[in-house]
């Protein structure tokens, strides 16, 4: 049996931890040896050249990859175990993708319930009171009614956030969620990121906008080719690199 229920003392284990992490497709090596861990509380950006591997560590990280090898703990729970109820881990995080991936014959509102009554169970009342509210939280309470059709790019990624908010994660992971949009939707969605990780969220967001990761990021992680070429805070790996490859990548973004 795997403990669900916050043990004490649990405060002080990580809310992500991957040791020795490896995926192949087939001859393909994408993650080859990664070893890294969020604490409790602390954003963390990964940044790193197209192909490098980011998206599939952020699918090992809820399952929807399998690792080819090592461990990967969220909560406390291994969800490598191959006895893990994965479905129960996968609730308590959320995630972001860079395509909104909303229901599009439902209101704004139902996207957000959909899950909570099908998933958690709450009778209709519940789900739209913490829907409302989560709209609310990312700007878009004049929106419940709306379709996704109806709204920009940037108002579908908010909802989409407020949908993963719904179901009261532990954890929230971001794959690029501004990379689709229009440069002058990046602004409100960013900014609805800013006041999650005010608010306290875990979050491991992988972007490449950098004026986000060096405002927001308690750590920047760099990767490259599969593995992790530097770790630090944004001042240290944003701001004075130590690898070649790292400053070769920003020289690109920046
Ligand atoms: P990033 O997000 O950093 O751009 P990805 O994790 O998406 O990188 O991909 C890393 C590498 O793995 C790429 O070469 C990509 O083509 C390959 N890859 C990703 N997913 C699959 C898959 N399902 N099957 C085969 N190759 C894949
Ligand atoms: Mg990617």
């Amino acid at each position: 049996m795997t403990a669900e229920t916050t043990a004490p003392g649990a405060a002080a284990v990580n809310a992500i931890e991957v040791r020795g992490l490896r995926k192949a497709f087939g001859d393909l090596e994408v993650l080859r040896g990664i070893d890294f861990s969020v604490a409790r509380g602390e954003v963390v950006c990964v940044i790193g050249p197209s192909g490098s591997g980011k998206s599939t560590l952020l699918r090992c990280v809820n399952l929807l990859e399998e690792p080819s090898a090592g461990r990967v703990t969220v909560a406390g729970t291994e969800v490598t175990d191959p006895d893990v109820d994965i479905d129960r881990v996968r609730r308590r995080i959320g995630m972001v993708f860079q395509a909104f991936n909303l229901f599009p014959h439902l209101s704004a509102l139902e996207n957000l319930t959909i899950a909570q009554r099908r998933v958690l169970g709450r009778d209709r009342a519940e789900a739209e009171r913490i829907a409302r509210a989560n709209l609310e939280r990312v700007g878009l309470s004049d929106k419940e009614a709306a379709y996704p059709a109806q709204l920009s790019g940037g108002q579908q990624q908010r909802v989409a956030i407020a949908r993963a908010l719904s179901m009261e994660p532990e954890l929230m992971l971001f794959d690029e969620p501004t990379s689709a949009l229009d440069p002058e939707l990046v602004g409100d969605v960013l900014a609805v990121m800013r006041g999650l990780a005010q608010d306290g969220m875990t979050m491991l967001v992988v972007t490449h906008e950098m004026s986000f990761a060096r405002e927001v990021a308690d750590r920047v992680v760099f990767m490259d080719g599969g593995v992790i070429v530097e770790e630090g805070t944004p001042e240290q790996v944003v701001g004075a690199p130590q690898h070649e490859r790292t400053r070769t990548f920003l020289a690109r973004v920046l």
